[in-house]
């Protein structure tokens, strides 16, 4: 028996799709290839969004480093300490298109600070949700917050599909190797870094100078 005043929530929860991988395994051109597909072939209306710290493409762009990839979509960028910012902006575009947004797209998710409270609230608003972004950062370390959002997974519907790169002996790799002239970064060194370098390293070729474990 339910208790009076308590009635089952009316709207249908959203779908979260994570897309994770080390650096260089093509997280952004899927991304941008699961919009095209989205928009084209069920003719939704789906929200492009960037924190500012993806300095990858020039402002306002979400860019594959993939050249031969789906290339470049136009996105809102928002402060990566304030995606709450990027609300106003839902509701704004929902008002001039006349119907819901069907999916937030949300690229290099790693940078964006309460990114598990902000994606719970669009899937709890009925939003599908898609994050592409790095697990761990250059130290091996869980990056931001994309791991926690595996919870969010499993207690709403959807997937995670976790995209391979390849060391240079071939084998997979599990880490960004940060490069600063050639050799790799000191444990020490900051999480985000402009201009920064990164190749692909497996377990036996992940290099950290100063780690204290
Ligand atoms: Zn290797």
């Amino acid at each position: 028996m339910f208790q009076a005043g308590i009635s089952p929530r009316e709207t249908v929860s959203g779908k979260l799709e994570m897309i994770v991988g080390p650096m260089r395994s093509n997280k952004t051109a899927e991304l941008l290839r699961r919009i095209e597909t989205r928009r084209e072939y069920a003719n939704q209306y789906v929200l492009l969004l960037k924190p500012s710290a993806d300095t990858k493409a020039a402002a306002g762009w979400v860019e594959s480093r993939n050249r031969k990839g789906t290339g470049k979509m136009p996105a809102v960028e928002f402060p990566s300490s304030d995606p709450w910012s990027a609300l106003p902006i839902l509701r704004d575009t929902e008002q001039q298109i006349g119907k819901r947004v069907e999916c937030v797209a949300i690229d290099e998710g790693q940078f964006v600070k309460d990114l598990f409270l902000f994606t719970k609230r669009l899937l709890d608003e009925g939003h599908d949700v898609m994050v592409s972004g790095l697990e761990l950062d250059f130290r091996g370390m869980p990056f931001g917050e994309m791991l926690n959002l595996g919870w969010l997974v499993r207690t709403y519907a959807g997937n995670i599909t976790e995209l391979v790169a390849y060391c240079a002996c071939g084998a997979k790799a599990l880490y960004p190797q940060r490069l600063v002239d050639g050799k790799p970064a000191p444990w020490d060194s900051p999480i985000i870094a402009a201009g920064d370098f990164y190749e692909p390293r497996c377990e036996a070729h992940f290099v950290l100078p100063g780690r204290p474990h």
